[in-house]
């Protein structure tokens, strides 16, 4: 790993100390106290007011019941979670993950990440995310509604649309939102549609939302290639996962003229060489809410490989779309021994600190999560607007804005790493340019 500045490595220490066994969360404080050594020699009022210690401590951490009835009648206790990280910006957002793995590091982590990515949007949002262990596969429509309305039950308290404002994540889209929406609804007893985000678009939602995350990240790409001189047009792509990020980063690469050939879930990856048949895929998990294998039972030309290692695919273009720490340095070494000139991560943290060195001693274009897939926070913040101005824009209208945050993102970080002396390092780029405006505001609003 790389050093810490001698003032910053002893705030981190407290930060493993005081958050004992929370891996990932000390692994994204880490990566971003990495970026501010820098600053802090530039900038001694940060260390007067302690505010990278600020930072590190969420304003507030929520832990609650959540028990519900399956279709048996059985009795079920789940744990959810709500950590409400930084408010310097705007209201608390970020969204919710429902999974088996999730503990308090797992929602530490991602809020974490939360903030800067939210302050690199450039629009009025904070930092936070939630969720639970409860597990959604296999599961009916009324178990998950039932389990939605007994975690809104206890969350809706601490949400408003000035207040904190949740949105989707890994396992929960739009049939979860509207459960959601549904039951804070009923408990508040008002129409506040700007209190969630992904909604459907007959009840407040925004068109482009759906497609916002891989949209935006395949934007972000085609801005990292513009740099090299380079485009998208002709390009072979992988993009891991098979989610709602997969899906939205494989159209928009196609769109673009390039050829996605794998994807990939929990159990396995597809190789496609005539490129990954996109309506196939939505019907796959959109529809049906299935598995990736299915795929080859219909393809008979596409293959499968249980329990493969997806970045065995040579590619020019990666965009790893699955969840954390799913692409390890020897799959770096790997992708970039195959030719590969550029990864965007499409989820959040998917690249290891190891694969993150591997890259950028290689000289790969990598795009850092928190800039490169935050077009889909950035189109929260759109309904947002719309939901306040009681109006709903066109697909195009909002697919231009969403353009123009990604670009905007993207060069931000881009002059950032060149002025602080490191060109081209889109993860220095970003965690400075994020954090400078996080603590900026901080400074301006007190000790609260
Ligand atoms: N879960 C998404 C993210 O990681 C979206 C959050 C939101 O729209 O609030 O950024």
């Amino acid at each position: 790993m790389a050093g810490l500045d001698e003032r910053i490595e002893p705030i981190y220490r407290d930060v493993v100390k005081r958050n004992p066994g929370e891996d990932e969360f000390h692994q994204a404080v880490r990566e971003v106290m990495e970026s501010l050594g820098i600053v802090v020699a530039k900038r001694p009022e940060l260390a007067e007011h302690k505010i990278i210690e600020r930072i590190c401590e969420p304003e507030r951490q929520i832990i609650f019941r959540v028990p519900w009835q399956d279709d048996n009648g059985d009795v079920h206790v789940n744990r959810g979670f709500r950590v409400q990280f930084n408010s310097a910006l705007g209201p608390y957002k970020g969204g919710l993950r429902f999974h088996p793995s999730v503990y308090l590091g797992t929602i530490k982590f991602l809020g974490f990440e939360q903030i800067f990515k939210n302050a690199l949007t450039g629009m009025p949002i904070g930092g936070a995310k939630g969720g639970s262990d409860f597990n959604p596969r296999g599961r009916s429509d009324d178990e998950v509604m039932r389990f939605c309305q007994s975690f809104m039950t206890e969350l809706a308290r601490h949400l408003g649309e000035y207040r904190d404002v949740p949105a989707g994540d890994i396992g929960v889209g739009q049939r979860e939102i509207g459960y959601l929406f549904g039951a804070y609804k009923r408990i508040t007893n008002q129409y506040e549609s700007g209190v969630i985000t992904g909604k459907g678009l007959s009840w407040g939602g925004s068109l482009v939302r759906k497609e916002s995350t891989g949209f935006g990240a395949v934007y972000f790409v085609r801005e990292m290639l513009k740099i090299r001189n380079e485009d998208l047009e002709g390009r072979t792509c992988v993009v891991s996962g098979s989610g709602n990020v997969a899906i939205y980063a494989t159209e928009k690469l196609q769109q673009l003229g390039a050829k996605v050939v794998a994807c990939s879930d929990s159990e396995g990856y597809v190789y496609d060489e005539h490129g990954i048949d996109l309506n196939l895929m939505k019907q796959i998990k959109e529809v049906e809410r299935g598995r990736i294998s299915e795929y080859v039972e219909r393809r008979t030309n596409a293959r499968y490989v249980d329990e493969g290692v997806i970045w065995d695919v040579p590619c020019e273009v990666a965009i790893p779309s699955a969840t954390q720490n799913e692409l390890n340095g020897n799959d770096a070494r790997k992708l970039i021994k195959n030719g590969c000139i550029a990864v965007a991560e499409g989820a959040n943290m998917p690249a290891t600190p190891d694969a993150v060195r591997a890259f950028q001693e290689a000289g790969v274009s990598f795009g850092v999560g928190k800039a490169a897939n935050a077009g889909g926070v950035a189109t929260s913040a759109l309904e947002m607007q719309q939901n306040a101005s009681r109006d709903s824009w066109s697909f195009e209208y909002t697919e231009e804005r969403l353009e123009h945050i990604m670009a905007d993102i993207h060069r931000l970080c881009y002059e950032t790493a060149a002025e602080y002396g490191f060109p081209g390092d889109y993860v220095r780029g970003a965690n400075i340019a994020g954090f400078e405006r996080v603590a900026d505001a901080m400074l301006a609003l007190g000790l609260v």
